[in-house]
């Protein structure tokens, strides 16, 4: 980490276009005056879309070769790094802006609310929740913590069951 570093803009790290977030490969206008070097940059699927287009997507200045890879904006933006929301529960994985949504979906400390009844409002990372169900609800639970293998947890009171894979983005569940 060089220092705490800010993004003021936060659209510069996404796709001219449609706005996701910037990943490699990264295409950008580039133009035929020298002074003009740094284009406007899209997505490749966007770039993809329009390569035969010769004017820039954003500025119309025109562009005689098409969109070109920008190497430099692919450095930029694997070089930004931020917490996951779910820092609080423990998470200290720091995805990069463009792998943010991507590590949401299958992060291990994403909370979940308890199952035990709408009174219930306990909300925690999966293994806390699992403590919490024996010790409030008192629910016999089975697990096994072991990266990469998946514990069952059998619930009463009209849960059959609800599987879980640490680890990755498996939750199921079925009442
Ligand atoms: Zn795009
Ligand atoms: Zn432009
Ligand atoms: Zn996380
Ligand atoms: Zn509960």
């Amino acid at each position: 980490m060089v220092y705490d570093l800010t993004v003021a803009d936060e659209s510069v790290l996404r796709c001219g276009i449609c706005f996701l977030p910037l990943k490699p490969p990264i295409f950008h206008a580039r133009y035929k005056d020298a002074l003009y070097a740094v284009g406007h940059a899209l997505c490749s699927s966007c770039s993809n879309r329009l390569k035969n287009a010769r004017k820039c997507h954003l500025c119309h200045v025109a562009m005689p070769d098409g969109y070109q890879r920008c190497h430099a904006l692919e450095d930029v933006v694997n070089s930004i790094h931020g917490p996951c929301p779910h820092a609080p529960y423990g998470c200290d994985t720091r995805p990069t802006y463009h792998a943010r949504e991507e590590h949401l979906l299958q992060c291990p400390h994403a909370p979940c609310h308890c199952p035990g009844s709408n009174a219930c409002s306990f909300v925690g990372p999966v293994a806390t929740l699992i403590k919490h169900l024996t010790a409030a609800h008192g629910w016999s639970c089975t697990a096994e913590a072991c990266d990469g293998a998946s514990f069952g947890v059998y619930l009463r009171d009209g849960f059959n069951f609800v599987t879980t894979v640490r680890g990755s983005a498996h939750y199921t569940s079925s009442y």
